[in-house]
Order: C-alpha cells, then sequence, then structure tokens
C-alpha cells in the first residue's frame, strides 16, 4: 500500500494540471487563467470539475492521486504553497517584460545583473517581483499565498476595471465564498466598529480613501486598491444600538474583477485587509 511518503514524492503538482488543461484562459472555471486554476487546485482551493474542458481520460489518474494527497493532509501546508512558488518562478521570466509591466500598472527596471524586474503597487506597499522571489519593498515578510496571487497577477494579467461595484454574491460561482467573505470579514468589521465612524475613518487612513456619494447610502464608503487594476470598496452602515439595529459592512469589487484575479485570491484579500483595520483598532 502507498505510504504518505510515496504520495508526497508522486504528488499532483501545479504543471500536471496545467499541462491537461487548454491553455484558453477562458475564465469558466472562475479563475482568470489556466495556470491560477492549476495553482488552486493543487492545494485543494478550487475543484478539478471546475473546468469542462480537461480531457477525461487524461485527468482521472491525476484526480485519483489529488484525492489522495488531499485526504492525507498533503494540500494547504507550506510545502505544497512552496512547491506551487517553484512552479509559478519557472513561468514567470516571459512575463517580466516592460510591456506587460506597463500593462499590469507596474515599472520595469533591470537590476544589478540584468535581472529582469516590475515594481509592483500592492496595498500600502510595493512589492518587487524577479523569476527569483517577489520582495516587500517595505521588507514586509511576504506569505507564500501572497506571492502566489502577486505572481498569478503578474503572468495571468489584468484587465481594465467597468467600474461598476457589486457585492461578491453577483460575481460566479462565488457561493462557496460568501459565507467565508461573512464570517470572517464584514462580521468582525462590523462588531469592531459598531458606531464610531471617526475609528473606522482612523484605522482606515492608509488603506482607504474615502469616497462620497457611492452606493448603498452607506455611511462611510472607502475605496482601496490592492493592485493597480483592483479595487476594492468598503461600505459601513453605523448600528444604532437603541433601535436594535447591529453596524453592518460589506465588500464591493468591480464587475470585471474575476478576469483578473481569481474568487479564493479576493477572498485572501478581503481577509488580509480586515486583519489590518482589526489590528489598528485594537491598538
Ligand atoms: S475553465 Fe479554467 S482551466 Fe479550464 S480552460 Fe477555462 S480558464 Fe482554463
Amino acid at each position: 500500500m502507498e505510504n504518505k511518503r510515496d504520495i508526497l514524492k508522486n504528488r499532483v503538482v501545479p504543471l500536471d494540471l496545467y499541462r491537461i488543461t487548454p491553455r484558453t484562459n477562458c475564465g469558466e472555471c472562475g479563475h482568470p487563467t489556466c495556470l491560477a486554476f492549476a495553482t488552486q487546485a493543487v492545494v485543494g482551493e478550487s475543484t478539478l470539475d471546475a473546468c469542462p474542458h480537461m480531457d477525461p481520460g487524461a485527468l482521472q489518474p491525476l484526480r485519483e492521486r489529488l484525492e489522495r494527497q488531499l485526504g492525507h493532509g498533503i494540500g494547504k501546508k507550506r510545502e505544497s504553497f512552496e512547491k506551487t512558488l517553484e512552479f509559478l518562478r519557472a513561468q514567470v521570466a516571459p512575463w517580466v517584460t516592460p510591456s506587460n509591466a506597463s500593462a499590469l500598472g507596474a515599472d520595469f527596471s533591470l537590476l544589478e545583473g540584468a535581472v529582469a524586474a516590475m515594481r509592483l503597487p500592492y496595498l500600502d506597499d510595493a512589492v518587487l517581483v524577479t523569476a527569483e522571489d517577489v520582495v516587500s519593498l517595505r521588507e514586509r515578510a511576504l506569505s507564500p499565498w501572497e506571492k502566489i496571487f502577486l505572481y498569478n497577477y503578474v503572468i495571468g494579467g489584468a484587465v481594465e476595471p467597468s467600474g461598476r461595484w457589486v457585492g461578491m454574491e453577483s460575481l460566479p460561482n462565488s457561493v462557496s465564498k460568501i459565507k467565508s467573505l461573512k464570517a470572517h470579514c464584514e462580521e468582525p468589521l462590523a462588531k469592531a466598529f459598531p458606531d464610531d465612524q471617526d475609528a473606522l475613518r482612523r484605522a482606515a487612513s492608509g488603506l482607504f480613501r474615502e469616497v462620497r456619494g457611492g452606493e448603498g447610502e452607506a455611511d462611510w464608503i472607502g475605496e482601496c486598491t490592492l493592485l493597480p487594476k483592483v479595487h476594492l470598496r468598503l461600505l459601513w452602515w453605523a448600528g444604532e444600538a437603541e433601535e436594535g439595529f447591529p453596524a453592518r459592512v460589506k465588500f464591493l469589487f468591480d464587475a470585471r474583477v474575476l478576469e483578473t484575479l481569481d474568487l479564493e485570491s479576493l477572498l485572501f484579500a478581503c481577509e488580509q485587509i480586515s486583519e489590518r483595520l482589526l489590528e489598528s483598532q485594537r491598538r
């Protein structure tokens, strides 16, 4: 019988899946590119059935191996992310170019030793993306997950935002993520900022700029730039204790955002942003 070590050694890596996708980046799976789909599926964040375009004969043996490895907990652990990162590092070089940098809202430069690099604004930081690594210019430690999502942005490309704001429920295939967004982001924020708009303003300064006259007649609306072509909005309605109405918080996204980032990355970004706001509130 196959033991965990054998399974680890023969684990399915993103390249195995990527090879059997048609590489058309059609987006039907909820990921902007086949590459993003492959990197998410190997860590169990996307179901293999999300892509209807893979050859069933080629997929079946991979499906069985992937089920076994995820069943053994080989998936979301750090080493799996490292494997995915290794794969993305090997793919990224052709995309670190002046023309791609300009299409992504980044700057291109040649570092010492003629290493091609892209300087990419990322929240209130900026990162330097090379085929070697992704590093924060503020010397913040980036998690493997952040690096994967930044590499996916560089490789997958970005579309211009439509300017139309929608809730996650309006994005395709988002049912499973809506609950997480509420539980991990919107509800904790509503609890942390029940009625004090100034407290929210202070916590949000640096990450969000205030928007006046936006959607939903919210009491406060902030917009933040996650990446040059990806913006998020946070809507806040103050609670009214006497009336028994709790505060309410909602994230909004551009209607075309899934053509640039996948849902899992969006959720991850909302969690990071929420954590930053909650941290400022605790201080
Ligand atoms: S559904 Fe996803 S993985 Fe399949 S071809 Fe389209 S983008 Fe690629």
